[in-house]
């Protein structure tokens, strides 16, 4: 079997690349997934990976993952899906993705994507702030130009 180092999911072997993952990573060994310090399948399900926080579009998926790959925290971007994985399917595919870690990196994990998601809100309200600041500098330039006497 290979897995994707980046969501964890299994494929045959004759599968190169993962299909679920953007820029479709290489398929890595079973062995390397461990050296890793990542989950194989299965191991999802004993609890030793956790889930952190939950990504509603891809960009915050990927921001997560930068995140923790920058603190070195092994982490799984496990895609939505509705229905049981099996041999014939791989589910539907949502909107969603789980970032999981192990579960002694939880507290941090879950604190951190907190601050970012936090981070992303204020700046989401400075740009509001800079935008009705600008408004009220262009009423301002009008207020003075009605105010200034004729230029002829
Ligand atoms: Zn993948």
């Amino acid at each position: 079997m290979r897995y994707c180092a980046r969501c964890g999911s299994e494929y045959q072997d004759s599968v190169v690349n993962c299909t679920d993952c953007p820029n479709h990573p290489p398929l890595v060994s079973s062995d390397e997934m461990r050296d890793r310090g990542l989950p194989l399948p299965h191991e999802l399900d004993d609890h030793r990976f956790v889930k952190a926080g939950i990504a509603e579009d891809p960009v915050t998926a990927q921001v997560f993952e930068d995140v923790l790959n920058e603190q070195h925290i092994p982490l799984i971007v496990r895609p939505g899906r509705s229905g049981v994985v099996d041999e014939l399917t791989t589910g539907n595919l949502l909107p969603w993705w789980e970032i999981l870690v192990p579960d002694t990196f939880q507290t941090r994990a879950a604190a951190l994507l907190e601050e970012v998601k936090i981070q992303g809100l204020a700046t989401a309200d400075e740009a509001g702030r800079a935008a009705e600041e600008e408004e009220r500098e262009g009423e301002l330039d009008r207020a003075q130009a009605d105010a200034a006497p004729p230029a002829f």
